[in-house]
């Protein structure tokens, strides 16, 4: 199969026979260029009165799909024609790069890593302006001593996007180990709810058997939970219990008689 697909035949306007006609001179200026092999010839379009491409096949390594341009010239009423410019492209079936992305839509979770940098976007709609320093100290402490210390805090939007994410992740309400759990986290001895508004819903966990410092819904649970009893009568996990209560009905051999002789009886 070709590699390359040839190109649509031009629509704009017809190029100039002494143009069109110039394909050798289009592959020679190629095989002088010395990249490679020059594939077959793909078709001519139409740039200017004045100016066409040839299109060849680039049988270049790594490079599946591209396609020579070979731009020729030739003034009007001129029969000569002169290369103005070759170029690597990539043709329609061409393996290229995809789009490129501003870094603040590429970066994901988890790619931030020890010593990196990643500073909210601009605009952030998860953030609103806190509260700003005034300059008068008396005024500012007693800010700080109320929590306002905080140039930004989070939007009603960024809480929301947080609840979701929480709500919905390992430690919902919804995951495996919520559905198996005796009690739910509200009502656990270990659980830290979290101050504001998200408290009404969320806490951190602060047993280190669990979810130790993850947030956790207030309707997530786990084995581990405060009141968890183990079973009357489980025994130890470690070794099978020992049924004491049972009898064992064991098949003893008959027993032997043993007859001694009287030795008056042998006289
Ligand atoms: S120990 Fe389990 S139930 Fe208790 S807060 Fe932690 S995750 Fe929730």
């Amino acid at each position: 199969m070709d590699a390359v697909s040839p190109q649509p035949a031009p629509e704009l306007a017809p190029v100039r026979p002494v143009l069109a006609e110039a394909v050798e001179l289009a592959r020679a200026a190629l095989v002088e260029l010395g990249e490679g092999e020059v594939g077959a010839h793909l078709g001519v379009t139409f740039e200017d009165e004045s100016a066409a491409t040839h299109r060849f096949d680039a049988r270049l390594p790594g490079y599946r799909g591209w396609q020579w341009a070979v731009v020729l010239a030739a003034v009007p009423d001129s029969d000569h024609v002169t290369v103005s410019e070759l170029a690597l492209l990539p043709g329609p079936d061409a393996l290229i790069a995809p789009d490129w992305l501003p870094w603040d839509e590429r970066i994901r979770a988890g790619d931030l890593t020890p010593g990196g940098l990643l500073p909210p976007r601009v605009d952030d709609v998860r953030l609103v302006p806190g509260y700003v320093a005034t300059g008068d100290p008396v005024v500012d402490d007693l800010a700080l001593e109320v929590g306002l210390g905080r140039k930004q805090v989070l939007s009603l939007e960024g809480r929301l996007e947080a609840a979701e994410r929480w709500r919905t992740g390992e430690y919902g309400p919804d995951s495996e180990m919520a559905k198996a759990a005796p009690s739910t986290c509200e009502m656990c001895g270990f659980y830290l709810p979290l101050a504001g508004s998200l408290r009404v819903a969320f806490g951190v966990c602060g047993n280190e058997l669990a979810a130790d410092g993850h947030v956790v819904y207030a309707e997530y649970g786990c084995g581990a939970h405060s009141d968890t009893e183990l079973p009357t009568g489980a025994g130890s996990a470690q070794f099978e219990a020992y049924d004491d209560g049972a009898v064992e009905v064991v098949a003893l051999p008959a027993p032997v008689v043993v007859v001694e002789e009287d030795p008056a009886s042998t006289d």
